[in-house]
């Protein structure tokens, strides 16, 4: 049960309990008693020679009637393949604050996944989520809390495995910084391992295993151990986080899959909880861990026979759960071309195999995935679009008037460099063109994209108006504006902020001199208008420019970005974003900066990433030093406006002294943990109004504060404790209510290695974001 879930699609407790997931892995057994040494060693180690086209690849059992298994990349939907939807990413998603379309995005994704005959959607990730503001990676996450990010991953999870495609929740845990995210080797063969993320039990429990803890309960079936080390062990060999945390404490059933070449011995992993290898074997011969590696521990007794039947049985389990033995599609034939030629190349190992077997043919075209998916990316393109600023009300831009407008940027066009950013060898990314995803293995291909400046030419096109533009950010930057003559009513400054896989980001500011840009454009421009593209957190010096009157921030919304972008400027559509992180007046503002060695000789282990800010990140961090947001956590326009009214109620459940601090730890665990930790303590309803005259939904936020004398040193002053999107028409009232679970109200006790209820009083205060509540009620629990 969750007050925060809308009601028909999305999830709203445990997917699977002890009973499915019993029947399913005893399905998977009696498989895996068939299977031979050699076939089993083949489930638990992946073969990326088998010419199968997926970017994880489990041989077939043909002897068996099994098909075998394909995995695919990304969290944004299913990529290296062609005729498929680039959705909006987890930014974006974050940005919504919507379980409901977050399911639906789920289940749209997934359903392309299976199009194309892929077992495991790879995705999506909570890890990153967020510690550091300049993260690489940390737009394909929802957002920097964990709150807001758990229900994001369990709506995903839910939607996606509705469609039966399984999940594979990602990266498990701590990898927060891309640099020195992985071991490397030196060309003298001198190995310096990855960074170590240092961190300690609580904060591991209260921020960054939370979310993971929502996708085991949603029924995750697969679990990505991510490249770093976790307090000096590498986290794919990390039995305390393998076993004792995920199958012990939070009920895991499923399989971890460890990232790719993320594996860096046989039996540290194996015996630590690692169930399977990928990418395994491989036609370029890179070492294998797994394979006849595991084969000769196994001979050897170094792992016993019933754990290598466990490891099998646990990979096999989530096919049975899903029910994917029963009529799966087959990989589309074309995969296997997409991904050689699209990917590694004609350099690559695949190519003399290949093309002996199209012979004098064209590869074959794809299977067209895409349904009518575009509609769903363009409604969330503008439910993830956060209006910052709207001085004076210039937006919406009138739909009546005859407008002359001036389009600014190189993010307002069309890519000239091609239309997918796999390859990451440019921590800037490409220079023309707009920017609707990141790049690296969760980048998308598109099929189709749509500008902003097609869409606003389309939408000026049958109004008699005009559309002048100058898209070279050095030309803009020379203050060279004579080609843009008479001067236009509104400038539309289009920004963008690239991040991908592999590079943390270098700057606070968007991209291509972007702050040059907008001034240039606002000092020649009354009413300026910037719309910015981006992979994470910017600061916005130009914001206060009196000319800049409104600003947008529309992430990374995906293939419909122009279209999505002309509904919410011409009003057709409501900016219903909230920021789901923190904008900063100034980038020292942000103090966790990302460990770089580079260049240091700090010797093999010497990449230390210590969290010592515990949990104090993002908006707990500003809260905790009184810093000033520019835009704080969860803020967001709308078109119209609203009230909350209050006082608000809030009542415990709960008898008085009847509750126990701590769960009952005989209960038996369930997928989530302890079932006690989900059971409703507290409820409470706010209710909100629709003060202004358009139609419009927000978002209402409810944050908690814990009795500072019974909780230790290092607890926030406030944390996100539920939130709810509401649609109202003008004038129209909406109760909302909050269910807060036992989990919710707790802190991790590390001495008893329990959520402990704390004695003393808990405060709600419910409001439009982070720095803008009212208190509403304090309870007592304890
Ligand atoms: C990434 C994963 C991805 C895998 C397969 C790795 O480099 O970290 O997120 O799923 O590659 O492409």
């Amino acid at each position: 049960q969750n007050g925060n879930l809308a009601p028909n699609s999305d999830f709203k407790g445990l997917s699977f309990d002890n009973i499915e997931w019993a029947k399913a892995t005893s399905r998977a057994s009696k498989f895996v008693a068939q299977l031979t040494l050699d076939e089993k060693i083949g489930i638990v180690t992946g073969n990326a020679s088998n010419l199968q086209g997926c970017i994880g690849n489990i041989d077939a059992v043909p002897r068996l009637n099994f098909q075998g298994i394909c995995m695919m990349d990304g969290p944004q939907g299913i990529n290296r393949a062609e005729s498929v939807s680039v959705f909006p990413s987890g930014i974006t998603m974050g940005a919504t604050w919507d379980t409901s379309l977050i399911y639906q995005r789920g289940m749209a994704m997934a359903k392309e996944f299976k199009g194309k005959g892929a077992h495991v959607m790879l995705g999506p990730v909570s890890g990153p989520l967020g510690r550091n503001a300049l993260g690489g990676r940390n737009w394909e996450g929802f957002a920097a809390d964990p709150y807001l990010t758990g229900l994001a991953m369990s709506a995903s999870i839910a939607g996606a495995q509705s469609v039966g495609v399984q999940t594979s929740s990602k990266h498990f845990i701590g990898n927060e910084q891309e640099t020195q995210r992985t071991r490397t080797t030196s060309i003298d063969g001198s190995i310096v391992e990855a960074v170590s993320s240092n961190i300690d039990d609580r904060t591991l429990h209260e921020l960054y295993l939370w979310p993971f803890v929502d996708a085991v309960r949603a029924g995750t079936t697969s679990i990505m151990c991510s490249y770093n080390r976790v307090n000096q062990e590498y986290a794919c060999a990390n039995e305390r986080l393998l076993t004792d945390i995920l199958r012990d404490e939070i009920g895991f059933r499923g399989y971890v899959v460890s990232d790719w070449y993320a594996t860096h011995s046989t039996l540290a992993t194996a015996n630590a909880g690692l169930d399977l290898e990928m990418p395994g074997v491989s036609l370029a011969q890179d070492p294998t861990y797994f394979g006849d590696a595991l084969l000769g521990a196994v001979s050897a007794g170094n792992v016993t026979q019933s754990r290598l039947d466990d490891m099998a049985t646990r990979v096999l389990t989530p096919y049975y759960l899903l029910e994917q033995d029963n009529d799966y599609p087959t990989v589309d034939p074309a995969s296997i071309y997409n991904y050689v030629f699209q990917e590694v190349g004609w350099d690559s190992p695949y190519i003399p195999l290949l093309l002996p077997l199209l012979g004098d043919k064209e590869p074959p075209a794809g299977r067209d995935v895409r349904g009518d998916h575009a509609s769903l990316i363009r409604k969330i393109g503008a439910a993830g679009s956060v209006l910052l600023k709207n001085e004076g009300g210039i937006l919406p831009l009138s739909a009546s008037t005859t407008m002359n407008i001036g389009v600014f940027g190189n993010d307002a066009g069309d890519p000239t460099d091609g239309l997918t950013a796999l390859l990451t060898d440019d921590p800037l990314g490409f220079e023309y063109g707009t920017l609707d995803i990141g790049g690296g293995s969760g980048t998308g291909r598109h099929s189709n994209l749509v500008s902003p400046l097609n869409a606003i030419k389309e939408r000026i096109a049958n109004t008699g108006g005009k559309v002048q533009y100058l898209l070279s950010n050095s030309i803009i930057s020379e203050n060279n504006f004579r080609t843009i003559y008479p001067r236009p009513d509104v400038c539309l400054v289009f920004l963008k902020t690239y991040a991908a896989e592999t590079y943390d980001r270098a700057s606070f500011e968007a991209d291509w001199n972007s702050t040059q840009v907008v001034t240039n454009v606002a000092n020649f421009c009354n009413n300026t208008i910037v719309v910015t593209h981006s992979a994470g957190i910017n600061t916005m010096p130009w914001s206060n420019h009196t000319n800049v009157k409104a600003i947008i921030a529309a992430h990374l919304p995906g293939e419909e970005t122009g279209n999505a972008i002309v509904d919410v400027l011409w009003g057709e559509v409501e900016p219903s974003g909230r920021l789901p992180y923190t904008v900063p007046k100034s980038a020292a503002d942000y103090g966790i900066p990302i460990t770089n060695l580079t260049g240091q000789d700090v010797g093999r282990y010497g990449w230390q990433a210590n969290f010592t800010e515990g949990l104090m990140i993002d908006y707990r961090h500003f809260d905790a030093f009184d810093i000033e947001p520019l835009f704080p956590f969860g803020f967001g326009l709308s078109y119209t406006t609203f009230e909350m009214a209050t006082p608000a109620t809030f009542t415990s459940l709960v008898p008085s002294g009847s509750l126990t601090p701590t769960p009952d730890a005989a209960v038996e665990i369930q997928p989530g943990g302890n079932p006690e930790l989900w059971s409703t303590l507290i409820t409470g309803t706010v209710a909100v109004r629709n003060t202004g005259t358009r139609a419009g939904a927000t978002v209402v936020q409810l944050y908690m504060s814990y009795p500072k004398s019974s909780v230790p040193d290092g607890t926030p002053l406030r944390v996100l404790r539920g939130f709810q999107k509401v649609y109202l028409e003008p004038g129209a009232e909406s109760v909302v209510l909050f269910n807060l679970t036992r989990r919710d109200v707790s802190f991790w006790d590390v001495d008893a290695q329990s959520w402990r209820v704390p004695e003393g009083e808990l405060g709600f205060y419910a409001g439009f974001n982070s720095r803008e509540l009212v208190q509403n009620a304090t309870l007592i629990l304890l």
